[in-house]
């Protein structure tokens, strides 16, 4: 069916019964129109190109089989088309916008320079399958990059083909597998503290282990003694996240690998939160056996909606022979070689197998390269530095205001916790996170970590100027106070976002995928 009336073109959109004194017919709120679906504003007759007409016998070619009637795609002109994606694309907030403090996240700005980098034609236009010999270039960046990983962290070999932070965590779980495999072991277990990231349980009992949950102690970190107690043969390792996810350094770290080691498991850190540290603590040295680094968290690189992100994977000794393909080789005269069946000669006779299709990100790669040449080694230590620093002044700055359970644990690392147990009755986390839209920044992660009821998550990054923080906190301020007085209006935020309270989960249980012509649902 023709999605709209031949010869209809798009009229002002009903203001509906809400609009008040004051509300404009278009929805424009300082430029930012009420952009409605294309299905609303295009026709059935309207075509952004210059199609010749079909030569009278074509239908012919298609055998009788020929669509006879309209087709229903609403079509715009090439202007009208540009306008409507550009509109939408108005209504996404990004860091570029502006603050963007989603804990666990580590969303940074991004340096122009990475995106000259990422698009010289050389990196930009590489084809997956082109040959060994004409992508040298390419196999040295990601070597090079491997050696700055391997220096960062203190670890002795990396596995560069990961393609996120979940699916590193794949990967060294399966590294462990295959490690304990090799030992004719078969232990079960995989102990996760209580306040780890979804993905932690998720990616040991999709290898096949069973989860078992550790709790936290009362200052946030994991309890050593119920940790130590736990272990036994049946524990193949534990998956702990430092700073953890209440933006605390776990401080018995070398303690808990020795324990884990001497129980004859192993170790895997959940790197997401390495821009706390990174030049100033080698995951190595602390005895960890692997560690996924998110690439496009803390060495810049755009991510978030989806976006491609990149999970390199650093092995202890004890890992390495376990390391997935594709991997870059060296050879003895300087080249490399990527390395891409299990079949191939002795290159890796232990490694468990095929971790992806391709070795890339290459556009992860070469700007998460240009961001470390550019800032080099003092310059990763000051980021480390700076990020904690701003952590710690949203944290100081706030916490009259809003419950700040593990202040007293000392400074917090890069990211500021916060709970809901100053907010009155009526009011909720979602309600400040909702408000935070209306003062034109995007919220901060909410509801995680579990252990915080309400919990507030704010990360502002190294990225943020006092003047911005001191923006930023002034809203969350302004809007914690109001909740701890009951201001129930709160909870009808946002008001100036083109949409307001979505049921997120129908929207993510039942969605509705396609348009219906109105009257015919
Ligand atoms: C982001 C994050 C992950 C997962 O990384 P992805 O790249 O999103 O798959 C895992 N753990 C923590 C703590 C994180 O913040």
């Amino acid at each position: 069916m023709n999605a709209n009336p031949a010869g209809w073109r798009p009229s002002m959109p009903d203001p509906g019964p809400c609009a008040e004194a004051g509300e404009t017919v278009t929805g424009n709120r300082a430029l930012m129109l009420e952009e409605r679906l294309i299905f609303e504003i295009g026709d059935g007759e309207t075509c952004g190109v210059d199609l010749p007409d079909p030569a009278a016998d074509a239908t012919n070619r298609l055998g009788g089989l020929a669509r006879t009637s309209p087709i229903g795609l609403p079509g715009l002109s090439e202007p009208e088309t540009v306008r409507h994606y550009t509109r939408l694309s108005r209504q996404n907030y990004a860091i570029d916008c502006g603050i963007f403090p989603l804990g666990s996240c580590t969303m940074k700005h991004n340096p122009r320079l990475n995106e000259k980098v990422a698009r010289l034609p050389g990196f930009a236009d590489l084809h997956p399958l082109q040959p060994e010999t004409t992508v040298q270039g390419a196999l040295a960046v990601i070597d090079e990059l491997a050696t700055w990983l391997l220096t960062l962290t203190g670890m002795p070999a990396v596995a560069m083909s990961p393609k996120a932070g979940a699916h590193g965590e794949l990967c060294g779980i399966l590294c462990i597998r295959a490690a304990l495999e090799a030992r004719g072991e078969s232990r079960e277990v995989i102990l996760v503290p209580e306040s780890a990231h979804g993905t932690n349980p998720a990616t040991a009992a999709f290898a096949g282990f069973r989860v078992e949950a550790i709790p936290a102690g009362p200052d946030g970190r994991i309890s050593l003694e119920a940790l130590t107690g736990r272990l036994g043969p049946d524990v193949a390792g534990l998956m702990i996240t430092n700073p953890n996810t209440c933006g605390l350094f776990e401080r018995d770290i070398a303690t808990i690998c020795d324990a884990l080691h001497d129980a004859g498991g192993y170790v895997y850190c959940d790197g997401a939160n390495f821009n706390a540290i990174v030049g100033r603590v080698k995951p190595g040295e602390l005895g960890v056996d692997a560690m996924h680094i998110n690439l496009h968290k803390t060495f810049s690189t755009p991510h978030g909606g989806g976006g491609p992100g990149s999970g390199p994977v650093v092995l202890s000794e004890a890992l390495a022979p376990f390391a997935p393909l594709p991997m870059v080789l060296r050879n003895e005269d300087g080249s490399y070689r990527l390395v891409e069946e299990e079949s191939a000669g002795d290159d890796l006779p232990e490694s468990f197998g095929r971790m992806s299709a391709f070795h890339g990100q290459m556009g992860m790669f070469t700007r998460a390269l240009a961001y470390m040449l550019s800032h080099g080694a003092d310059g990763l230590r000051q980021v480390s530095g700076d990020a904690v620093l701003n952590a710690n002044y949203v944290l100081r700055q706030l916490e009259d205001v809003l419950e700040a359970p593990f202040a007293a644990s000392g400074p917090c690392m890069h990211e500021a916790l916060f709970g809901d147990g100053t907010l009155a009755k009526g009011v909720s986390t979602l309600d400040i996170a909702k408000a935070l839209i209306d003062e034109g920044f995007h919220p901060m992660t909410m509801y995680f970590p579990l252990v915080v009821h309400g919990a507030m998550l704010v990360e502002p990054t190294e990225c943020e100027s006092k003047a911005g923080l001191d923006e930023f906190i002034a809203a969350l301020h302004s809007i914690a106070e109001r909740a701890a007085a009951g201001d129930l209006s709160l909870t009808q935020a946002p008001r100036y976002a083109p949409r307001k309270r979505l049921d997120e989960a129908r929207a993510a249980r039942s969605p509705v995928l396609t348009w219906q012509e109105p009257g015919q649902a």
